[in-house]
């Protein structure tokens, strides 16, 4: 089945692409489904919320079920912020290396024990007819004084995972073993197979 996969962020689009072929779904880029994709407006007060927008704009312009993903990082001492501002949180033209300097500076004086966080993954999955499948995933890890690692991208160098390895330490393989991301598209994969089972169902009893 053919998925379109609703980001503009090419490195978290190899990301998707990588967990979802081996779960059966071939997944296109908007540029491959031959439609223009504009940055969806992140008006959500939720990774979810976001992640149902991200993805209904791709399936109503494409026609093809469409996979979204809204993630971002929850620090408990800056009680949950960036958030689901992540990508936002130095500045609309910031680079990630802005907002990892910004995000250690905030954490300046705070010491290892109150640098827990995590990654969430909100992912969507809806199809032409209207279902929709929503799964989160978390991720849960430290802040490290200090990048580590040339792996990943955004805040993976300064994400410390239980293993003490930040994610960008960490082979794509490892790192989708474990991540949020990770995480929520197996669950996705679950709830897919049963519609994919049903749909084959319907198919039958309509012969
Ligand atoms: P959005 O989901 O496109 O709104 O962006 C999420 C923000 O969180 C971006 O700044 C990403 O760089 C960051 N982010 C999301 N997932 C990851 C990850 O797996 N590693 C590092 N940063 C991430």
């Amino acid at each position: 089945m053919t998925f379109i996969i609703a980001t503009n962020n090419a490195k978290k689009r190899v990301e998707l692409d990588r967990i979802l072929n081996p779960l059966g779904v071939e997944a296109i880029t908007a540029k491959q489904a031959g439609v223009d994709l504009e940055e969806v407006e992140e008006t959500g007060s939720t990774f979810e919320e976001n992640a149902q927008l991200k993805a209904i704009a791709a399936c109503n312009l494409s026609g093809l079920p469409a996979v979204a993903d809204d993630s971002g990082l929850e620090v408990d001492a800056l009680n949950g912020a960036p958030g689901i501002y992540s990508a936002r949180y130095a500045g609309e033209n910031a680079t990630d290396a802005d907002r990892i300097e910004k995000l250690l500076e905030e954490l300046r004086e705070v010491p290892a024990q109150q640098r827990t966080a995590r990654f969430v993954s909100a992912v969507c999955c809806v199809f032409p007819d209207g279902r929709k499948i929503v799964v989160r995933g978390e991720c849960e890890g430290r802040i490290a004084f200090a990048p580590k690692g040339e792996g990943g991208f955004g805040y993976d160098p300064i994400f410390l995972t239980q293993s003490g390895k930040t994610y960008a330490q960490l082979t794509s393989e490892e790192k989708d073993a474990i991540s949020h991301r990770g995480l929520a598209l197996r669950k996705l994969a679950e709830q897919l197979k049963l519609i994919l089972e049903e749909k084959m169902e319907d198919k039958e009893i309509d012969e």
